[in-house]
């Protein structure tokens, strides 16, 4: 049995020393712990009649060890990115916190030991059974573990979980497909389960949603912020002088200016960066406590573009700021811009930070096209007007993330072999099996509710049908019916009948490895349906295709979970 433990002692101990990303990791955990210490009692007492069984868990940390070639260590006190950082400091005390066994590699010497692999035996397979339940990784340390495990890795890899910002859609994860059809890149091809890559933020429901946390507010500390706020004070996102360098600034700074005294928090070794003008107050890269300090002042937290889906935008939500940022038109993407290329996704980033975008919106967002000077003017004055609370939502707080990472832990599994689907009952040959009784609610179908006995997280009862338009996604069709798509319900919807209870006549059913299946062509009143369930993806669209969508409700600010899923 898992039990809550709110002292950090021995996490912090096991984090270890001697690189300033363990450094900056340490002082995070120590700076949140009280949070996580009362969080974790509100959602103890949330859970009483649960019973959590404790995990054996090693989290190995690729992208910090040498021989991956750490480059962000160095790079902490220069204004390098810290996100993974913050995520990982949050996963490692989520783990602790919930009470399970943890183990945490930063080397190969670490993992060598860990998983009791005889040292300089480079790719000696590990032959006994794996010591743990679980392994949270990165895709640094999936290939390190493919390298020193070798054949192994494939036995036990339905224990690993990725921790992987940007998210893996299934076209690019199926090696044989992404081959064939033109998704391969650096990362993808691992033949993993979808949702055993966990995204920083909710980006698409084929991966699952691990995120970070921001800080809480009490309600005094929320009064006093609205209370000392300035109206006048802009914070400009971006600690690295080439996050300055966007064309065309000078003349929405100018605009700024006329209104705002402009704040940054850019490194420098020694003198002012000439990104950044003179009018600007920097202070330089400041620790993440006096940064918070000075978004309780600042009214506006102003993006350039980069870094995108940052952290950083929800602190300063959360801290009282209005976050302005711009709305990209095209959307960037792996196609269209370098710093997506070759990421395993296609999918389009609507702004610097989608998830603040389309999740938190006005007053405490607002997206707009930078070089419109009119509507960027009618912005600022509106900012300088309009007040807001701190805000952040639920999936980001300490307990947001303990209840999201618990239900991971006890119900997710990629390990038993699914049950075949339709089931094989002998008492249902004479009479049709329940779930195929699919009751009409609107445009939407619904199981029938004793079919919610047939094993499957999330329940079967969750699971809403839908048919979405020609040339839309599963991920845009779901959430255009204020649902979200359900990856793991696809193999409930992959059946001919499906079809027939859309009322999408079939001439012909084919069964084909298509990223896009199951889904209707009206052209040739074609059904096809998934043949490999890897492919199953909540990703991908084509005007040829009418797709079927396994969609599904969701907690309050808690997308990861639908309503039945505690
Ligand atoms: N941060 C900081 N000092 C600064 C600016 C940012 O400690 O002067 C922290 C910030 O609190 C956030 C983290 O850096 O938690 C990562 O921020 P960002 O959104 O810039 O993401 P990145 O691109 O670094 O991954």
């Amino acid at each position: 049995q898992a039990v809550f433990q709110s002292d950090i002692g021995s996490l912090l101990e096991q984090v270890g020393t001697g690189k300033e990303s363990l450094s900056f990791m340490k002082r995070r955990i120590r700076r949140m712990a009280a949070q996580w210490a009362s969080a974790a009692r509100r959602l103890d007492d949330k859970l009483r009649s649960h019973w959590r069984e404790q995990k054996m868990i090693l989290v190995h940390v690729g992208f910090l060890t040498e021989e991956s070639g750490d480059v962000f260590s160095p790079k902490v006190l220069k204004g390098g990115p810290l996100g993974e950082m913050v995520q990982w400091a949050d996963i490692l005390t989520a783990l602790h916190v919930l009470g399970h066994n943890l183990k945490i590699s930063v080397s190969l010497k670490e993992l060598h030991g860990f998983l009791g692999v005889p040292p300089g035996r480079g790719s000696c397979p590990l032959t006994g059974p794996l010591p743990f339940d679980l392994i949270y990784t990165d895709y640094h340390g999936l290939q390190q573990m493919k390298q020193h495990m070798g054949l192994s890795l494939r036995k036990h890899k339905c224990h690993i979980r990725v921790i992987d910002t940007f998210g893996t859609e299934p076209a690019y994860n199926h090696e044989g497909y992404a081959t064939l059809h033109g998704y391969r890149t650096n990362w993808g091809y691992w033949n993993l389960h979808g949702q055993q890559y966990m995204t920083m933020f909710p980006h698409t429901p084929d991966n699952s949603f691990m995120g970070f946390v921001a800080e809480e507010l009490n309600e005094t500390e929320k009064h006093n912020i609205q209370r000392n706020k300035v109206n006048n004070i802009a914070v400009v996102y971006g600690k690295e002088a080439s996050m300055w360098k966007l064309q065309g600034k000078e003349k929405f700074l100018a605009i700024l200016h006329r209104y705002m005294e402009i704040h940054g928090t850019v490194y420098y070794e020694t003198q002012r960066p000439p990104e950044v003008p003179a009018f600007v107050k920097n202070h330089g890269l400041l620790p993440q406590q006096e940064l918070q300090q000075l978004l309780r002042k600042a009214k506006l937290f102003i993006g350039f573009g980069f870094p995108y889906e940052g952290p950083a935008p929800l602190e300063a939500i959360a801290n009282g700021c209005i976050f302005l940022q711009p709305k990209f038109n095209p959307p960037h993407s792996s196609l269209n811009h370098d710093f997506f290329r070759g990421k395993p996704t296609s999918r389009k980033v609507s702004s610097q930070h989608p998830y603040a975008e389309q999740y938190i919106g006005r007053p405490h967002v607002i997206t707009i096209d930078f070089n419109n000077s009119e509507e960027f003017d009618a912005t600022i004055r509106e900012i300088m007007r309009i007040n807001v609370e701190p805000f952040l939502p639920y999936e980001y707080t300490c307990e947001g993330m303990l209840e999201r990472v618990h239900a991971y832990i006890q119900n997710q599994d990629f390990c038993s072999p699914e049950a075949p689907f339709p089931p094989v009952n002998s008492s249902w040959l004479s009479s049709p099996p329940s779930p195929f009784l699919l009751l009409p609610n609107s445009s939407i179908l619904t199981w029938a509710s004793n079919a919610s006995s047939y094993k499957s997280w999330p329940p079967l009862s969750a699971l809403r049908l839908l048919a979405s338009l020609e040339g839309q996604s599963c991920v845009d069709a779901c959430q255009g019916a204020g649902l979200i798509c359900e990856p793991a319900l696809y193999r409930f919807i992959n059946i001919k009948e499906a079809f027939s209870a859309l009322e999408l006549q079939c001439d012909g059913v084919e069964s084909e490895m298509n990223h896009l299946f199951p889904a209707f062509s009206a052209e040739h009143a074609e059904c096809g349906l998934q043949q490999d369930p890897l492919l199953f993806s909540c990703a991908g669209s084509s005007a040829k295709y009418q797709r079927l969508c396994p969609c599904r409700d969701y907690r309050s600010g808690q997308v990861a979970l639908c309503r039945d899923c505690l």
